[in-house]
């Protein structure tokens, strides 16, 4: 029986790696029929917090990670963990020093094992110094605690960061002296930061739940993380968790570092948001409204549907979505560099007030019907449309680009559209 398991320290949040860790134990679970069981490595008294278990444990789920058992927490296991050793202080395998206890590393040996990624490893025990097992205060050492706890919960197979490989050799004699047999062993290369170098603060955002308030949808996330470390082929990327477990494979596991590449995780969840039900994205885009300032008391979801629908090709996050759209919700939008002296033009203020004029006669104000009115007119005065479009998507909106011009005004209705072009033709759009 597969049994897998993701050991976070709750020491902080969710790190994009530790993330990725847990999205490749998961699917190498459902993939082969198996269980997964989360640790919680709260070993570390002083630095563990309730506040970052429950945000790792809200992160995961939000990422689509489900768990089989309930978390086994290494705080309630410290009496097991000095049993243990007491067992192979007794065996003569492990000694005291002071409060501590070591374990004593024969040398002379070689230890083998064969890594699911990295293929066969071997280190020399001369190359092992004596571990703790306990430390002085009484707490166990990660490399005892985890082994005790893998070889308790049944775990079959462990996945995890490179930076855990030297940690390997030690856990072995472990499980060795503890009678048990080791588990198998796949050691993920790192993720790396666009200068090459381990991922970390200094190249931004590094914790899931800065993406999750950056506007990055949790299946596009899922999605990136697992192509860092593993290639579905046939040129597939995009593919959600459900795809990917079907062709999961841990045996095209990349065994070379992969770079964080922030362009291509916006690419993702650009894609992922093109797909996404309106019913998943207006509660979203609706927090992102809120926390921009705008009011939305008189915005029901059915009109953030229509706005989404306008801007949904064009945003690469949820965050980019409340600075598009400024216009939707409130009057005194801000006009861009430029606009100004477009909308005090006294010929466009001309062109803006005549065509305000003939708008009203338009009902229901649809799109079409406002598209045949501008080019009705731009062909009545000999100009280009263009030259219609641009004073009057300046005057509704504030902004030279964005949705075509005559669905923003459909969607912004009649009286909206009148009263903003009204405003620049009686030039007073400055006080708007
Ligand atoms: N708490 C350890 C970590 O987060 C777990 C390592 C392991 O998977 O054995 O790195």
């Amino acid at each position: 029986m597969v049994r897998v398991r993701f050991a976070p320290s709750p020491t902080g949040f969710l790190h994009i790696g530790s993330a990725r860790t847990a999205v490749f134990n998961w699917l190498f679970a459902r993939r082969y029929g198996g269980r997964f069981l989360l640790r919680i490595e709260d070993t570390d008294q002083k630095r563990s917090e309730a506040r970052y278990l429950e945000e790792i444990l809200k992160d995961l789920r939000w990422l689509g990670i489900d768990w089989d058992e309930e978390p086994v927490f290494q705080s309630r296991r410290f009496d097991i963990y000095r049993a243990k050793a007491e067992d192979l202080v007794a065996a003569g395998k492990a000694y005291r020093e002071g409060e501590a206890v070591l374990f004593r590393v024969e040398k002379g040996r070689t230890i083998e094992y064969k890594d699911m990624i990295h293929g066969p490893i071997a280190w020399q025990t001369d190359d092992i110094k004596d571990q703790v097992l306990i430390k002085s205060d009484g707490s166990p050492a990660y490399n005892f605690s985890c082994v005790v706890d893998d070889g308790f919960m049944g775990i079959s197979h462990i996945l995890r960061g490179d930076d855990h490989i030297s940690n390997t050799p030690k856990q072995i004699l472990f499980y060795e002296a503890l009678g048990l047999r080791p588990p198998e062993f796949g050691h993920m290369p790192l993720i790396l930061g666009p200068d090459g170098s381990k991922l970390s603060k200094r190249h931004g955002g590094v914790s899931v739940e800065e993406y999750k308030r950056e506007g990055f949808l949790p299946q596009a996330l899922a999605n990136y993380l697992f192509l860092l470390g593993w290639s579905p082929g046939e040129e597939r990327e995009i593919l959600s968790l459900e795809e990917a477990v079907k062709i999961f494979d841990v045996a095209a596991m990349n065994a070379v570092q992969a770079k964080f590449d922030i362009q291509k995780l916006s690419w993702f969840n650009a894609e992922y948001i093109k797909k996404a039900g309106a019913d998943e994205l207006i509660p979203l885009l609706g927090i992102h409204l809120l926390e921009a300032g705008f009011d939305l008391a008189s915005s029901d979801d059915a009109y953030i549907g229509r706005v989404l629908e306008l801007y949904r090709v064009r945003i690469k996050t949820l965050r980019d979505f409340p600075a598009m759209v400024e216009c939707f919700f409130r009057d005194d939008f801000a006009v861009e560099e430029g606009g100004r002296a477009l909308l005090d033009d006294p010929g466009n203020r001309e062109l803006i007030a005549d065509l305000a004029v003939r708008l009203e006669s338009i009902d229901p104000f649809g799109h079409e019907a406002v598209e045949k009115l501008f080019r009705e007119r731009a062909a009545e005065r000999g100009i280009k449309p263009a030259q219609l479009i641009h004073p009057v998507r300046m005057a509704v909106s504030g902004r030279s680009k964005g949705a075509g011009l005559f669905e923003m005004m459909e969607v912004l209705g009649k009286e909206t559209v009148l009263r903003r072009l009204r405003r620049v033709a009686h030039g007073s759009a400055d006080k708007a």
